[in-house]
């Protein structure tokens, strides 16, 4: 097995067990898991792949709406106690497109999406009306005021070589928005690492920890803006119910335990 992605020179990485016939190793130093496995991008043109699992409009603003619009209030508020009036977008793995329509339609962005997958980019067409490029953000031109990448970084084999062409993309004093997993949310405290759904090779190479997210990010030019955790639904509770869902949202972001790592960092000038 290779060194901690995080930082090569972290003690040698320890194996925990094997999930889907691979092997799953973790850093004593950072926390990060690692599934000794390549990338593969064919098995993201799967179109029963989760970000195209819901077929209508209305069920994909019903589990994600809630998620997304807070993450979106939370970017504007940073942007302008910048002063910003520039407000050009670029999504990264932009799924099926309801973050780059929601950005655009009621955010007032100038919003781009990339995809890897021929499947979601006609999917995001069809159902959401968002036109997406298919292409690698290291073969992207154009930097942005606000580089967003949701739940990618866990995909990739070499997040530190992704992380760089993210920020590569951003103005100088523009913001990248990450999410990822949380290794410790409440989930993964309650099931434990062994039966977290979370880790799921072929799809998630790296799993973080929040300490480990922000060494990573440490490493480049980026100065940390906020950092909180989010859930787009509670699956232990189950519930259509708005009001109880918004509650476990703030619930569990007041203590950090949110399904995933919400991480905004800012360029340096
Ligand atoms: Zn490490």
């Amino acid at each position: 097995m290779k060194p901690c992605v995080v930082d090569a020179g972290h003690k040698p990485v320890q194996k925990l067990f094997v999930r889907n016939g691979t092997d799953i190793y973790q850093c004593p130093d950072c926390g990060c898991l690692m599934a000794d496995i390549d990338f593969n991008k064919a098995q993201y043109e799967d179109n029963t792949y989760y970000t195209m699992s819901l077929i209508s409009k209305e069920e994909i603003e019903n589990k994600w709406a809630l998620r997304w619009r807070y993450v979106l209030s939370r970017i504007v508020s940073i942007i302008r106690s910048s002063g910003s009036s520039s407000l050009t977008l670029l999504d990264v793995g932009a799924g099926n497109g309801y973050f780059v329509s929601l950005a655009a339609g009621e955010y007032g962005f100038t919003a781009k999406g990339l995809g890897i997958s021929s499947e979601e980019i006609q999917f995001a067409r069809d159902v959401i009306g968002v036109q997406l490029i298919r292409e690698d953000v290291t073969d992207h031109q154009g930097n942005y005021d606000v580089v967003t990448c949701f739940n990618v970084i866990e995909h990739v084999v070499d997040p530190q070589l992704f992380l760089a062409a993210l920020v590569d993309r951003v103005k100088p004093g523009g913001i990248l928005v990450l999410s990822t997993p949380n290794t410790i949310c409440l989930r993964a405290r309650i099931r434990g690492l062994k039966k977290w759904e979370r880790i799921d090779p072929p799809h998630h190479i790296n799993l973080f920890p929040g300490k480990a997210l922000r060494a990573l990010v440490k490493r480049h030019d980026l100065e940390e803006e906020s950092y909180e955790t989010l859930s787009t639904y509670i699956t232990i509770v189950n519930t259509r119910n708005l009001i109880l869902r918004r509650f476990f949202f703030h619930f569990l972001k007041l203590f950090n335990l949110g399904a995933d790592h919400f991480l905004i960092v800012r360029k340096k000038t």
